[in-house]
């Protein structure tokens, strides 16, 4: 079945306090207004720095519906990768997600499809469920070439996975143009993508699984703009930055549905 997602994305911000007094302040609010009453029963997930996860997975247990996430994982199980994190690390720490292919990590880190199809293998392969990101620049889409870009993306990256690796996969498209800019893409731009993207998969797994796949949206998504765009017929929920940082802002994302 598709799920409704609130996914917070805090990035490096915040000190090991500060987010657990973020992820206490909001799982308050779920306490006292379970997700299962919210319209859609959504999901939240917090992609918490990597030193934050095993706090934050202390303050989540035993509310139904939330779960912690890393911002990245390493594509090898172990070795002598000096500051880098594994897969079975993450799994070990108890935490369920992983984000790959954030577009930060795409064009700051260079990490290209090829290094996060391996990320992505060895993430499921641990049995962690993955975020996989995808999302065009803004030259890419003033030149039209948007829908090639994510086609390609998600080939390289992600549709090289049968089917039971790709049942623990959501796909979050993040146009980067969107991304800490203050400009969303259009509810009209955003449904367009994640019905192009709908359509890949059915393409490549069947129609059985795209309908009940979980595309999110990510890019500038906010409390005043998230029931638009939740609203659309393919948007299952969203991918949250700078509005995930604030509590009260961010629960109000998460009554969007
Ligand atoms: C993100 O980093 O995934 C993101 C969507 O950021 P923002 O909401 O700040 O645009």
């Amino acid at each position: 079945m598709r799920k409704k997602i609130a996914a917070g994305n805090w990035k490096m911000n915040t000190t090991v306090d500060e987010g657990k007094k973020l992820a206490k302040d909001i799982c308050d609010m779920i306490a006292k207004k379970p997700l299962k009453t919210i319209n859609g029963n959504p999901g939240v997930i917090f992609f918490t720095p990597f030193v934050h996860l095993i706090e934050i997975s202390k303050i989540i247990d035993g509310l139904d519906g939330v779960y912690a996430g890393a911002q990245n994982c390493h594509s090898k199980p172990s070795g002598a990768f000096t500051g880098e994190v594994s897969a079975s690390m993450i799994k070990s720490a108890g935490i369920t997600h992983v984000l790959v292919g954030h577009s930060e990590r795409r064009n700051l880190f260079n990490e290209n499809n090829k290094m996060l199809a391996a990320k992505a293998s060895i993430a499921v392969e641990n049995d962690l469920k993955i975020v996989f990101c995808c999302g065009e620049l803004l030259d890419e889409r003033e030149n039209e070439k948007h829908f090639d870009v994510i086609r390609n993306q998600l080939k390289e990256g992600l549709f090289w996975m049968d089917e039971r690796s790709f049942s623990n996969a959501l796909i979050a498209y993040e146009p980067v143009w969107a991304i800490g800019t203050g400009v969303n893409a259009t509810p009209g731009q955003a449904q367009e993508m994640h019905a192009f993207i709908r359509k890949q998969i059915a393409e490549k797994y069947g129609k059985k699984i795209a309908e009940n796949f979980t595309i999110l949206y990510g890019g500038s998504c906010n409390s005043k703009n998230a029931k638009q765009l939740f609203k659309q017929e393919d948007v299952d929920g969203g991918l949250i930055g700078g509005a995930s940082l604030k509590a009260g802002e961010f629960f109000k994302i998460v009554q969007s549905f």
